[in-house]
């Protein structure tokens, strides 16, 4: 969860974690933001103007397999809406069975999500319960042929899909008998789905959230009035955290976007405990700017000051306007480290009573920019203008070594990679498409499918290991061999082939371990041996040792 970015009417709440949250009350389903509020769609207009449905433009989650007894999703996206009003189109889904069409769900297009794209959002719409084998859908724009002026032709709004329903006693673990569970904490209710690496690192995790509450309530000097909402998804979504007045963290041994549970928590926790400091929301770019600060990093601890500056020499400054005019459409990862700066900054110079004290300062709704200079103005007799210039001579003032400089851009260069495994890989969780779905209402009515399943083919299984190497040897500040890891993840992103060293080995290490019986969570290559770390019986994680032989990649031993 993090910050919070006005979206006409009601406030949309993107908190994006260390990498990705959203915060507040957040995207739910019920309450889709004003569409006025889209930006305008990125897609090229096809020749043709007309209001239609094309292949593509129904998305179901969850996926990539389902199951009898889902409760399945659909985003509905039509292609030239124009100045069709959304709210006044209907799109609604049927089911064609024995010759006959059942409704199955409807709604309006009046859901932007991330993209700016408006589309209808049919959330848990189909109860699956009793279906087997291949359905057959129609999804129907403007059913009841109400618009007229911007679709002339109304054949192209129907697009007929199938969707497999694979029998409920084939779900495989770790999903099959998967359930939500609840800790109950000093501070906090943390929900987990049993059977899961939350479940099994439990003792490790409370102790943990304990901490980082007592810290972050410490440095805040607040005292949560109701026990804190954590929830624990055993898959990635967006960046691998979001919020709706409740905190959601994908914790799970393959976890790709970046993770380190401290630094994760303490940056979530600094939103749920920020909002008892103020009436009115300071600009997203303080929000996320505090809690990567007081995480003490964005994705692992880091100097922030020099990090800071390494945007100054590398030229990816953002100029403090624009940053805060629009925060979550700025470079990700800039902009968070950005906003970490700048809060070191402002700390730095007027002492952190007077910083807090300008947090709480905001007072009404107004555009992010002028609500921080006036802001800005008021409590350090300093506008936007000089504070920006004080802050670029701060900056000056902390040199980042060349080794800063290339973390920096490593680590960008390392997620936007991410991102683009996951626009091609992975798509329900990409946070463009904004399919964050709410775990406590999921926990309400015992959903568990849309916060544990994903895909696991070999190919994502090797790319996700991939990913992770590649951050631990950035932690690590095996500069080189990130790199590497980037330059092979580049080649197989682009081309779809795993064509050879290092990516073949990690696809070939995947596949000799799924023979053993294992699902592969991570590995670490060393020339000719290779440490796996795989799970056969969930949730348990084994270490095994594979050699590289004549043959290709071996187990040494599987001790099962
Ligand atoms: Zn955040």
């Amino acid at each position: 969860m993090r910050s919070r970015r006005a979206l006409g009417i009601g406030l949309l709440l993107m908190l994006l974690l260390p990498a990705a949250c959203l915060g507040g009350p957040g995207p739910a389903p019920s309450r889709a933001p004003a569409l006025a509020t889209a930006r305008p769609s990125p897609q090229p207009s096809p020749p043709s103007a007309d209001l239609s449905l094309a292949p593509g433009d129904v998305v179901v989650y969850p996926g990539p397999e389902r199951y009898s007894g889902d409760l399945l999703s659909f985003d509905v996206t039509p292609e030239n809406l124009g100045s069709i009003p959304p709210s006044d189109l209907l799109v609604r889904l049927y089911r064609l069975a024995e010759g006959r069409r059942e409704a199955i769900a409807e709604g309006q297009v009046d859901f932007p999500a991330f993209d700016g794209r408006a589309r209808a959002r049919l959330t848990w719409a189909w109860d699956t319960h009793g279906l087997v084998g291949e359905q057959t859908l129609v999804a129907w724009l403007d059913p009841d042929d109400r618009i007229q002026s911007g679709d002339e032709d109304p054949t192209n709004n129907l697009l007929t899909f199938t969707l497999d329903l694979s029998p409920a006693l084939e779900l495989p673990p770790p999903e099959r008998g998967a359930a939500w569970m609840t800790e109950t904490t000093a501070c906090c209710h943390l929900h987990y789905l049993s059977g899961s690496a939350a479940a099994r690192d439990m003792p490790t995790i409370t102790a943990a959230v304990e901490e980082s509450v007592a810290e972050i309530a410490g440095r805040l000097g607040v005292s949560p009035p109701a026990p804190l909402e954590i929830y624990f998804l055993s898959r990635v979504i967006g960046q691998g955290g979001y919020a709706y007045d409740t905190v959601a963290l994908s914790y799970l041994d393959r976890h790709y976007a970046g993770f380190d549970l401290r630094l994760v928590l303490r940056h979530e926790i600094v939103h749920l405990l920020d909002t008892l400091l103020f009436q009115v929301y300071p600009p997203a770019l303080l929000r996320e700017g505090l809690a990567t600060y007081l995480a003490g990093g964005h994705y692992k601890e880091e100097a922030i000051p020099q990090q800071g500056a390494a945007l100054l020499q590398t030229g990816r400054y953002i100029p403090l306007e624009t940053l805060a005019g629009d925060f979550y459409a700025q470079q990700h990862e800039v902009g968070y480290l950005e906003g970490a700066a700048f809060v070191a900054c402002l700390v730095d110079t007027y002492g952190w009573d007077r910083f807090l004290r300008f947090y709480a300062s905001f007072e009404k709704d107004l555009p992010a920019a002028q609500a921080l200079g006036q802001a800005l103005e008021k409590n350090f007799g300093r506008g936007l203008e000089e504070t920006e210039a004080d802050f670029r001579a701060w900056l000056e003032a902390h040199p980042p070594a060349p080794e800063q400089v290339r973390d920096l851009e490593d680590t960008i260069r390392l997620f936007e990679t991410m991102r683009r495994y996951q626009e091609r890989y992975d798509p329900g969780a990409n946070w463009w498409s904004g399919w964050l779905p709410d775990p406590a209402a999921g926990m309400r009515r015992g959903i568990v499918a849309d916060f544990i399943r994903h895909p696991h083919a070999p190919e994502n299984v090797a790319l996700e290991a991939m990913l992770i190497a590649a951050q631990e040897n950035l932690r690590a500040g095996r500069l080189e061999r990130t790199e590497e890891l980037l330059d092979a993840l580049d080649r197989v992103l682009r081309s779809g082939v795993f064509s050879g060293p290092p990516e073949s080995d990690y696809l070939a290490l995947v596949e000799a371990a799924q023979k053993a019986g294992y699902e592969v969570q991570r590995i670490e290559l060393a020339d000719e041996r290779a440490t796996v770390w795989a799970i056969a019986r969930w949730p348990y994680l084994e270490e095994l040792t594979f050699y590289w032989t004549a043959a290709g990649w071996r187990p040494a031993a599987v001790g099962r």
